[in-house]
């Protein structure tokens, strides 16, 4: 069984196993999954155990994936009767991997705007010593009802769970062609909204995909250069992105940034970029060889770390 959520005690929220890894990798949240507690997003389900009726995480804080994340049942896991969320596993099968599968919980939308989460304050102890007329802390605080928010499970606002969705169905045509995204003022299906890098002039602000074929490492910045060409004109253009390092010395999550990228120059592994919000566009460029000359090149900068990804994609043909 595969959780489209899963509840964290400490955050009073419901969280995605792609929130989760986004926390894991945030430097500025002090946040480990591997210490947190999550449990069944039923809350009849939930609230009928303690809290150490808990649920388990797959790839949770791997950097380099391959097979999809996801809260699983732990051998333990009790659910309610009734529950959706009961394991179909046997006994006999314990143990056994089952939930090898791909994503199957489309967000139907991207949200831009980073989702905030507010540790839930522990429980005060009792103060002996504290007069008895001193105000109680607002008993509110703990049972104000969240209000509806975007944060819906079918939104969410990290990249990677739409790219998984896109990459982990890839095969079935049908399915992306089914499923909406929406991000920003723009909906399409999930076949459409991902876009090969050599037919970016087709449509301007969709995610863009390719196969890197080389990944460069200057002063300033790193350049990921894709394998396939833009047709202009009649004539093949190289396609690039430039990614710069002051961007990334500050952002958040700035040490797994730079594992995966560092991991990706040099490797010999099939790698795969996706991007989204800037369309590379036609540039001339000096020529190194020959300064009075310029040579074009389809080139654009990326401007927010949060909607990039370079990842293995076994099995997909660039
Ligand atoms: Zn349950």
């Amino acid at each position: 069984m595969k959780f489209n959520t899963a509840y964290c005690i400490s955050l009073d929220d419901k969280l995605s196993i792609y929130d989760v890894r986004d926390l894991n990798f945030d430097e500025t949240v002090d946040f480990d999954s591997a210490k947190e507690r999550f449990q069944c997003p039923n809350d009849n389900c939930r609230t009928a155990f303690d809290a150490a009726n808990g649920l388990g995480t797959f790839n949770a804080k791997n950097v380099n994936y391959i097979r999809t994340p996801h809260f699983k049942n732990l051998p333990g896991t009790r659910h309610i009767e009734g529950c959706a969320y009961v394991s179909l596993r046997t006994p006999a099968s314990e143990g056994a991997e089952t939930d090898d599968g791909p994503e199957e919980h489309f967000p139907s939308e991207l949200l831009l705007t980073r989702r905030q989460y507010v540790r839930k304050p522990s429980t005060p102890m009792p103060d002996v010593d504290a007069p008895r007329n001193q105000p109680k802390p607002s008993a509110t605080t703990s049972t104000t009802e969240h209000p509806t928010r975007d944060t819906a499970p079918d939104k969410t606002s990290v990249f990677a769970h739409p790219v998984e969705c896109f990459v982990s169905n890839f095969d079935d045509k049908d399915l992306l062609k089914r499923m909406p995204l929406k991000i920003g003022e723009h909906t399409a299906s999930y076949g459409s909204f991902f876009k090969k890098i050599e037919y970016l002039q087709d449509n301007k602000g969709l995610i863009y995909w390719g196969k890197i074929k080389a990944i460069k490492d200057y002063n300033t910045s790193f350049r990921i250069d894709f394998e396939k060409k833009v047709w202009f004109d009649k004539k093949p253009y190289s396609v690039n992105v430039y990614l710069s390092k002051n961007l990334i010395e500050n952002y958040r999550k700035r040490k797994a940034f730079l594992e995966e990228i560092k991991s990706a120059i040099g490797s010999e592994r099939e790698l795969y970029c996706f991007f989204y919000g800037v369309t590379p566009e036609l540039k001339h460029v000096p020529s190194k060889k020959n300064p009075e000359q310029t040579f074009g090149v389809f080139s654009g900068d990326i401007e927010n770390l949060d909607h990039f990804i370079i990842r293995e994609v076994p099995g997909l043909e660039g």
